[in-house]
């Protein structure tokens, strides 16, 4: 089981285009809980900013989410104007296979963007997709997720040892 992303950054307005260009990344497949919303459901300033920069630069978004909330899914994807599925039931590739055939690329052409490692990341690597890995918007999070995090840390922890070795 692969469960280091390829990179890890701050926030999604992190990401830039010239990364992407750089890592022959032409889509992203986008976690919605704390990754565009925090618990309360607000999409952060620069967020939205930050989908517009993708947009111009021909970046294909598209919204790949476990929640069976609906209506918080659409919402956000009407606010952003990003495609989406729910009920993805990430890790499995079922939903990353799905949203790559309506993407029109090839797996290493697309990067997958979440804040669980359990989820977006071992989903994304078993897909041959560009993982990676966001802090979660809000530290304060549900209690279902909560008790991956010691093991999500540890992980994080032994991916930047690494990159600093390098
Ligand atoms: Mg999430």
């Amino acid at each position: 089981m692969k469960i280091y992303p390829k990179v890890i950054f701050n926030s999604v307005s992190e990401i830039s285009v010239e990364f992407l260009k750089d890592n022959k990344i032409n889509a992203l497949i986008l976690d919605v809980d704390n990754t565009l919303i925090n618990i309360e459901r607000i999409i952060p300033e620069n967020t939205k900013k930050w989908v517009e920069i993708m947009k111009k630069n021909n970046i294909k978004l598209y919204i790949l989410s476990n929640t069976n909330n609906k209506q918080k899914v659409e919402d956000v994807s009407n606010a952003l104007d990003i495609p989406y599925r729910n009920l993805a039931k990430k890790p499995s590739k079922k939903g990353f296979i799905k949203v790559q055939e309506i993407l029109q690329e090839k797996p290493e052409n697309i990067g997958v963007v979440g804040d669980q490692i359990f989820t977006d990341v071992i989903g994304g690597n078993k897909c041959n997709m560009f993982t990676i890995l966001v802090e979660p918007i809000q530290k304060k999070e549900y209690w279902y997720t909560r008790w991956k995090r010691p093991l999500e840390n540890i992980v994080k922890n032994k991916f930047k040892a690494k990159q600093n070795k390098q």
